[in-house]
């Protein structure tokens, strides 16, 4: 029996040069978003500044999660208590709960077997809702047509936030994820592509977005002191209408992150390195289906998911089991009763109306998830595979 020893939570260490910035901002004692000297840039002036020229995008807020990001986005983009809210069924729980936090009702979508939202569905409950917003999750890093997605928010006036918690690094057709909305979230939370513990951004080219978000996000009356934003001006009315929540992002936090963001692809790369390892070993087994991903998708796999068509749910439970006893650990999204960080849509109680969703209840039924972190060596992601394939062989039959 094939077994493995590492953990699926050790991430690796913050680099040098981020743990010498961080000591220096506490030296200085200047850890406050606004403790800034006469003309100095505080390293979150300085994050923020950083990853609009990377992503492209003009206007950029430093957050202090990325659920906080995507509740202000809703929030600046005009969304109102009652409001509809279109988002993907299969997301994680700060989605549907940042739109619970500003009061808006989630519409849920349906998945795809290739696990992304289902454009169909999208289509058919854009018109039948008459929703104005749409919170697209890149769920896992999966990226759907997003020309489709343009084209259907083009057809139905939608509002497009994008959930980027899973595709900092990632393209679509060469265009950056997270360039293609209105207004788009990133998190920096220990799990995601860059590590400050909790963190994200909020990113925008709207003018006056960008200007409420900067406002919610506890500015006082000193936008001024921001860079990656817009011109004073913006802010005439603005100032005097949008409340103070408090949340933008310390110097500490951005100090630890600005050199990963100078890595971020040479992270990406790595993390594909090792999906190809695993999508390889698990395709040895006739059981498994590892979807093909598009050509148009340059996506970041910081996970890899897969599914065992027509498996039965006790089948399900007891190879997780099996898998975690051999050292490997899956989470199964299927499971009726939320586990870990996985949960069904259908724990989201508090969403008034609740639809049934039975194709995405058939696909996450069998639809398997695992963590890569990057601690693992490509020959720790060849042992995993086979580890996962004994364990399916075993229970299932070797072909
Ligand atoms: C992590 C995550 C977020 C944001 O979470 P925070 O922990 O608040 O930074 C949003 N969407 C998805 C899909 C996520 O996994």
């Amino acid at each position: 029996m094939k077994t493995f020893g590492k953990s699926f939570t050790q991430q690796e260490a913050i680099p040098e040069a981020g743990i010498e910035a961080a000591i220096e901002v506490m030296r200085s004692g200047r850890l406050h978003r606004y403790n800034t000297l006469p003309d100095e840039k505080g390293e979150t002036d300085l994050l923020e500044i950083e990853f609009s020229e990377y992503l492209g995008v003009p206007y950029v807020l430093a957050c202090s999660s990325g659920g906080y990001a995507l509740h202000v986005a809703m929030q600046a983009a005009g969304v109102e208590r009652g409001d509809k809210v279109l988002c993907n069924a299969f997301t994680l729980a700060p989605v549907p709960g940042a739109i619970h936090n500003s009061g808006a009702v989630p519409v849920l979508v349906d998945v795809g077997e290739d696990y992304c939202i289902d454009l169909d569905d999208l289509d058919a409950k854009a018109a039948s809702s008459k929703a104005r917003y749409f919170m697209l999750s890149h769920m896992r890093g999966h990226i759907v047509d997003m020309d489709r997605v343009i084209d259907i928010c083009n057809r139905h006036q939608l509002f497009l936030i994008e959930d980027c918690a899973h595709t900092m690094g990632a393209s679509w057709n060469g265009v950056k994820s997270g360039t293609f909305g209105d207004v788009a979230c990133f998190s920096t939370q220990t799990y995601k592509h860059i590590n400050s513990g909790e963190g994200g951004f909020l990113t925008t080219r709207h003018a006056d977005v960008m200007a409420r978000a900067i406002m919610y996000s506890g500015s006082y009356m000193l936008f001024d002191k921001h860079h990656a934003a817009p011109p004073v001006e913006t802010f005439e009315q603005i100032r005097y209408d949008t409340p103070n929540y408090s949340g933008r992002m310390d110097n500490l936090r951005a100090a630890i992150l600005r050199p990963q963001l100078a890595d971020i692809e040479t992270q990406c790369q790595r993390w594909n390195q090792r999906y190809r390892i695993l999508e390889a070993a698990l395709g040895k087994c006739s059981h498994i289906v590892v979807p093909e991903r598009p050509a148009a998708e340059e996506f970041v796999a910081s996970s890899i998911q897969f599914s065992l068509p027509g498996t039965a749910a006790d089948v399900m439970r007891q190879l997780v089991k099996n898998c975690a006893n051999q050292g490997v650990a899956l989470k199964w999204f299927g499971d009726a009763e939320p586990e870990g960080y996985t949960s069904r849509y259908d724990s989201w109680r508090y969403i008034a109306d609740m639809p049934q969703l039975p194709k995405t209840e058939a696909i996450l039924s069998t639809l398997l998830d695992m963590r890569i972190p990057l601690t693992f060596s490509e020959e720790d992601c060849q042992l995993i595979g086979e580890v996962i394939v004994e364990v399916v062989d075993s229970m299932m039959g070797a072909e």
